[in-house]
């Protein structure tokens, strides 16, 4: 399948090719040509099928003509090796706990997909290591780095923001070693983000090394997000609640959403989406006035929305060509301080006795504001609440218990490379490695 620019100047690419350069020569975002309706069977027996047998489907859906099928299902069942269950919260409104991988969060599905993705392709035609640079408020640097350890021919460069991720976090990028190298940049995580940007857009660089991004701006990582979407619908249809469904997303670069609305657009009957936003909330502030104004990001306690210009809006517009009136159609938005963050997290422990973690939590706020009365919310749980520790303990005046996975890198010793949020110095770190 071929793929083309949001910005519609590029040539259009080959999936590997819109792989590994990750963005497209006009800057823009790839798009896949061809978004395939599932046929009517496969949701006759949607119901049946596990998480990887569902899986397999949709990928072969956008990836069936690049990836020989035996190699697509092993790819596919190796990299999604855990479940992704809906748990009842009240009696409208479930979890999709997303949260079940070895990292603790969504991202574990997209970074684990297109590592082997990327290796695939690698390994086929024994091209010269490819390195990954990637920006991260949190929780992408340590899915990605988790899912590229140990894959032949990658380097990962992980950037984030100086004291603005939380201990664990930091943990699961700075201890790996081998292929990860973590730079530490004092600035903000929309600055780790330009200079990853900067660097794709950079000819010295480019002629230098083969760059690619492991961001929701690449399509190996975010496309598979589209595949719990259709997970969750069949446990919901399990429990005989699939219809009038909303999905609710905490919403940072607005990849997950993405994921879903591509799913949507493949045939998954979901009536409306609702991004939950913290307080960086341009894209509420776009659906209200039409107007999409980013703006530099603000530190809250659900870090991994804190983004200012989320990198996924020209896929939404691309998706509904540009009409504000069809995105409001399906799509609304809310915002929530952490203030009201952290009350969600308190009422719903004493309430319904389940542990929200904060990006969890405004999802859910928004599905107990938004949904109308024949609706049945499901919002992404799109982190284990262990990972934002200091804060929800402190909200609910009790210890997390901290799953093994996590613990275990806790024990791990923290190496970086500092660097200031400068593209002139980063280019120069590169160009010597
Ligand atoms: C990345 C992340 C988000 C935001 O997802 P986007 O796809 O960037 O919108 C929300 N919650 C958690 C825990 C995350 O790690």
């Amino acid at each position: 399948m071929l793929y083309y620019s949001t910005n519609k100047k590029a040539k259009e690419a080959s999936l590997k090719e819109a792989v590994v350069k990750g963005l497209a020569s006009d800057k823009g975002l790839f798009m896949p040509s061809v978004i395939r309706q599932l046929p009517k069977a496969f949701f006759h027996n949607i119901s049946e099928m596990s998480f990887q047998e569902i899986s397999f489907i949709i990928a072969g859906a956008f990836f069936g003509e690049d990836v020989e099928a035996d190699a697509l299902k092993t790819l596919v069942y190796d990299a999604l090796n855990f479940d992704a269950p809906v748990v009842p919260v009240t009696d409208r409104i479930y979890s999709l706990e997303l949260f079940h991988g070895p990292t603790a969060a969504f991202k574990d599905v997209g970074a684990r997909f297109m590592a082997r993705l990327l290796g695939y392709f690698i390994g086929k035609e024994r091209r010269e290591q490819v390195n990954v640079l990637v920006a991260t408020s949190g929780d992408t640097g340590s899915a990605v780095a988790n899912g590229f350890l140990g894959v032949q021919g990658i380097h990962v460069y992980v950037l984030y923001p100086k004291g603005k991720v939380s201990t664990i976090q930091e943990k699961q990028f700075t201890t790996l070693g081998r292929n990860i190298t973590a730079l530490e940049i004092n600035g903000t995580f929309d600055d780790c983000q330009a200079l990853v940007k900067s660097a794709f857009m950079d000819a010295d660089l480019n002629a230098a090394m083969n760059l690619t991004s492991a961001n929701s701006i690449n399509v190996a990582r975010f496309l598979p997000q589209s595949f719990y979407y259709f997970y969750a619908y069949a446990q919901m249809l399990r429990q005989g609640k699939g219809d009038n469904l909303v999905f609710c997303v905490p919403s940072g670069n607005f990849g997950n959403l993405t994921a879903g609305l591509f799913a949507k657009r493949m045939g998954l009957p979901v009536k409306r989406f609702i991004a939950a936003n913290n307080r960086n909330d341009v894209f509420l502030q776009y659906l209200q006035t039409g107007q999409y104004e980013p703006r530099p990001s603000v530190a809250t306690i659900a870090n991994a929305m804190d983004v200012g210009a989320p990198s996924n809006f020209a896929r939404i517009l691309d998706l509904y060509g540009d009409s504000h009136e069809a995105i409001c159609a399906e799509i609304s938005g809310a915002s929530y301080s952490d203030q009201q963050i952290r009350q969600t997290i308190s009422s719903v422990y004493q309430t319904s006795d389940y542990l929200l973690d904060p990006h969890g939590a405004c999802g859910y706020q928004a599905l107990e504001d938004g949904l109308q009365a024949d609706e049945t919310g499901v919002f992404l749980e799109t982190a284990h609440p262990a990972k934002f520790k200091d804060t929800v303990e402190s909200v609910i005046g009790k210890k997390v218990i901290i799953p093994d996975t996590l613990k275990a890198f806790m024990n791990g010793k923290k190496q970086s490379v500092e660097l200031p949020a400068n593209f002139e110095v980063f280019k120069t770190y590169l160009l010597d490695q």
